[in-house]
């Protein structure tokens, strides 16, 4: 007897994918001003991603498509189609949050309040119990290490500790898409590599698809699974490459000569796009 042939297993979705995305801006005069060109972006498991650019590509207006996020008067993506999971992402999706450079702390609420303060709203009221809030909130003050900070104000912590505190907002919610801007680029050295450190570990616990973009070449080789360089505007995808190297990698492996030589080409892409002033070229 002839055995039936088995139907061909079905790919799962990515994770993300940006298809074929052109944004356009009305400018003043009325014309129009084209600030990403033919974007395609497959993200297809957890990982870090680092998205660089030269200032004003459209980094942060690609990365906030990405979570469904989009100005309320401008059509968003102008063509093209972002999809979560398969499914046509229209709006702020659920799974994908943000963390900013400006932390965007609420002054008037403690550590605690400012982590647990998603939970005030009716959607993830619904999707997590009051007990379940409790213990993830407590866990990721833990996580951060700010536990005995949990009852001061913004104001009385440090810009760190503050960026901590929007991390662990962000975390509470595990999202599957966690989308960052620069959101280590105000904090001083230490403290950056600090931070650094501190998202390594937490994705290896959690782990979830991370956007990250940056001005750091050294930061982008330090953290990220896979890296990705636009154009100047309209801003296209110009390089796109992966790194095998496990985190947490080395001050020696970034002196190696192909960590180097990767070095440099991503900042001769961002100086040849006309990038002035913003890009880290220490290694
Ligand atoms: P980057 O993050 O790479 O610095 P942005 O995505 O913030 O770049 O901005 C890219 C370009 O799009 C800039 O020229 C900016 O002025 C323009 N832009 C961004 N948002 C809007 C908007 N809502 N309306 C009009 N122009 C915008």
């Amino acid at each position: 007897m002839n055995a039936v042939p088995k139907p061909p297993l079905a790919m799962p979705a990515p994770l993300v994918s940006a298809s074929d995305i052109v944004q356009e801006y009305a400018k003043p005069d009325g014309t129009t001003l084209r600030v990403l060109d033919a974007i395609t972006l497959k993200f297809e498991r957890p990982s870090i991603n680092m998205l660089l650019g030269p200032s004003g590509c459209g980094k942060s207006t690609l990365l906030r498509m990405l979570g469904g996020v989009r100005p309320w008067d401008v059509k968003t993506p102008t063509s093209g189609r972002v999809e979560i999971e398969g499914a046509v992402c229209e709006g702020p999706h659920r799974d994908a949050v943000m963390v900013f450079q400006q932390y965007a702390n609420r002054p008037d609420l403690t550590v605690r309040q400012n982590v647990a303060y998603p939970f005030q709203f009716l959607e993830w009221k619904r999707r997590v119990s009051k007990t379940e809030m409790d213990s993830r909130v407590d866990e990721m003050l833990k996580q951060v290490g700010l536990e005995d900070k949990h009852s001061h104000f913004p104001s009385q912590l440090s810009g760190g500790q503050n960026q901590r505190v929007a991390l662990a907002r962000a975390l509470v919610l595990r999202p599957k898409v966690l989308l960052m801007d620069e959101p280590f680029g105000a904090l001083d050295a230490q403290t950056r590599s600090n931070m650094q450190a501190l998202l390594l570990s937490m994705h290896k616990t959690a782990p979830c698809l991370v956007v990250f973009v940056t001005h750091d070449v050294t930061e982008a080789l330090l953290l990220g699974d896979r890296v990705i360089v636009l154009s100047t505007q309209p801003a296209r995808v110009i390089d796109d490459f992966q790194i095998a190297t496990p985190t947490p990698r080395t001050e020696g492996w970034l002196q190696g000569q192909e960590v180097r030589q990767l070095h440099e080409r991503v900042v001769g892409h961002l100086r040849a796009a006309g990038s002035r002033g913003n890009v880290r070229v220490s290694v």
